[in-house]
């Protein structure tokens, strides 16, 4: 078999399997990531999304037998959205980041990945496959690194010149041996804008991300956010798009090259209020298919009580003070007290005092009483 003839044809074929980019490496050990990751354990830099296991994330013979080879793949999204609906009074909007916009990118890169196997197995039946996205064990960006989709970045995403850090990345290994491709240059050079506009400071020197301090982790965690937090997520919903947008390699990049990315407006920035009773079942239809959906309603709900103390919402006032009075879980009720107190206002403070004298949950308690010091402190 000639495998350089191969990778030529895959290549050739990429736009027809819907696939923007592809690279390949070779399956040895991820020896440098190795180092890095047990750095980051031990500063507990990590989600705990991620594989615990370091040496399945570099080790890539604990994943398929006798594998040879990496093959990377890309896929472009969209940064803007056409005919975005407008945030004003009366009626606020949350935002979810790009990488949440339109179908689940798991689900579309996974697709392209069997094409890809069944393209390369028509032509080589004894190929063997282990096909990852995002949740499997390896680090898709340390791959696509090593097979030269694009360089790792400072603010930690894989920027490609093509199409900006506004890819999606997945791969596969495989036992073919294909000839590597060649990393690419870093090319931020003395560029240190994404690192100096991360509004958490998250962004640590040397490319490396304090995950528990980024806003688009924290978003998805279903607790109390962190009071230090609270003001500076803004009106995020879901992730965090912030070091991408600053980036001057993403300038004038706006890719719609897959219908599945397309955003739907009205979810990718809906409006806040009908969100904090939406139920389960309307959760799941309408944002099921988002991959911003992955952590269920809660996280989102929780952020959409920050975003509309954002915003001081007023006519949310009364939406607001029901989770206060009626919502079963206690982060919801905590958040909206202290949602009411930003806000401000006469009918909130009567509110506080009055879930204050019913109140048994001690963190909701404790929310209360930030509420009531906020009415003073932003009267
Ligand atoms: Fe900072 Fe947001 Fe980038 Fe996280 S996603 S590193 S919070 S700018
Ligand atoms: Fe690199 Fe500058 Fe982009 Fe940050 S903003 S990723 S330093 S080019």
């Amino acid at each position: 078999m000639n495998y350089d003839a191969l990778k030529q044809e895959i290549l050739d074929h990429a736009e027809s399997l819907g696939i923007d980019k592809i690279g390949f490496t070779s399956a040895g050990y991820f020896s440098e990531l190795k180092n890095r990751l047990i750095r980051q354990q031990e500063l507990e830099y990590q989600s705990g999304f991620e594989e615990p296991d370091v040496e399945k994330r570099t080790d890539p013979s604990l994943l398929l037998s006798e594998p040879r080879s990496i093959i990377s793949i890309a896929l472009a999204y969209p940064s803007k959205m056409k005919d975005a609906p407008r945030s004003k009074a009366g009626e606020r909007r949350g935002i979810f980041a790009r990488a949440s916009w339109g179908e689940d990118y798991h689900t579309v890169l996974r697709d392209r990945l069997e094409r890809l196997e069944h393209f390369i197995k028509e032509r080589v039946p004894h190929a063997r496959f282990k096909s990852m996205v995002d949740t499997g064990e390896l680090v898709d960006r340390a791959v696509a690194e090593r097979a030269g989709i694009g360089w790792s970045a400072k603010n930690c995403s894989i920027i490609t010149p093509e199409f900006g850090s506004y890819v999606y990345l997945g791969e596969m290994i495989t036992n073919l041996p294909f000839t590597p491709d060649q990393p690419m240059e870093d090319q931020c050079g003395s560029c240190n804008l994404c690192v100096d506009v991360c509004p958490t400071g998250a962004l640590v020197q040397g490319g490396q991300l304090d995950s528990k301090k980024c806003i688009a982790f924290l978003t998805q965690t279903k607790g109390f956010l962190p009071d230090e937090y609270r003001a500076k997520i803004g009106n995020r919903l879901y992730g965090c798009d912030t070091c991408q947008t600053v980036c001057p390699k993403n300038k004038g990049i706006d890719l719609h090259l897959h219908e599945e990315f397309e955003p739907e407006p009205e979810l990718a920035k809906p409006l806040l209020e009908p969100l904090l009773t939406i139920s389960n079942r309307d959760f799941k239809e309408k944002y099921g298919h988002m991959s911003g959906s992955w952590r269920g309603k809660k996280p989102i709900q929780r952020n959409a009580l920050i975003a509309l103390a954002h915003f001081k919402e007023k006519s949310a006032l009364p939406a607001i003070l029901t989770v206060l009075k009626e919502d079963v879980r206690p982060v919801m009720r905590g958040t909206a007290a202290w949602a009411a107190g930003k806000i401000g206002g006469v009918e909130a403070e009567e509110a506080l005092l009055k879930q204050k004298a019913v109140e048994k949950d001690l963190d909701v308690l404790n929310e209360i009483e930030k509420g009531l010091q906020l009415l003073t402190k932003e009267s």
